[in-house]
């Protein structure tokens, strides 16, 4: 260490001079407590030589720096917590890297996972929706080939917002509960839907298969 007790407290001055309260809580403290701000303000102050000195020391202590942390971890679950939390939200691009990565490794996992997740939402669909073609001209009653219909097209301007389709459109309306403005429609129903400018015509019965309000 290069700094005296003095000089690190005239660092300390210029280090809380923003926090005058810090500052004269720490003028009241004992030696030893000094020697723990000396020591972080070296710490600050001299960051690269000190994670090469603790690089250069775990390298040389591995097994025994790895049972200590292993150990501080299993003692301290909340804050491991609690650190975690913190480093992800300090770091957004590394998580998701991260993720991306993990995913990438376990194809298997995030297969199952995204089945897991589309097959949730679409038992929603169901319990809200039904599991039938709302056409009526239609019989269409299978879910093998329904799909969720924005009752009012997207481009009018309701839910303009909301995914086009797939389960991201399933899980915002879930989320929103606007259930009341979304139909599901069998496959054709909704191209003809489309084509037709609102109107199916899937039974022949004109005039009685307008699927616009
Ligand atoms: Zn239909
Ligand atoms: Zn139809």
């Amino acid at each position: 260490m290069v700094m005296s007790v003095k000089e690190a407290f005239d660092i300390a001055v210029e280090y809380y001079s923003d926090h005058p309260d810090e500052l004269a809580a720490l003028r009241k403290l004992s030696e030893k407590a000094w020697y723990k701000v000396y020591k972080r303000l070296y710490d600050i102050r001299n960051k690269e030589k000190v994670a090469a000195q603790g690089k250069a020391y775990y390298n040389n202590n591995k097994e025994a720096c790895d049972a200590r942390n292993k150990a501080w971890k299993a003692a301290n679950p909340d804050k491991v917590k609690a650190s975690n939390k913190a480093w992800a939200a300090a770091n957004p691009d590394k998580v998701k890297a991260s993720n991306k990565a993990w995913a990438a490794a376990n194809p298997d996992h995030r297969k199952s996972y995204s089945k897991n997740i589309s097959d949730e939402t679409w038992q929603e669909v169901y319990k809200h929706l039904g599991t039938k073609c709302s056409c009526p001209t239609c019989t269409w009653s299978s879910t093998l080939a329904l799909e969720v219909d924005h009752i009012i097209p997207r481009k009018l301007g309701l839910h303009k917002d909301a995914p086009r389709a797939g389960v991201d459109l399933r899980r915002y309306i879930i989320k929103n509960n606007c259930w009341g403005d979304f139909q599901l429609l069998c496959r054709n129903c909704n191209m003809l839907k489309h084509r037709n400018g609102g109107t199916c015509n899937c039974g022949n019965h004109s005039g009685n298969s307008k699927l616009l309000p």
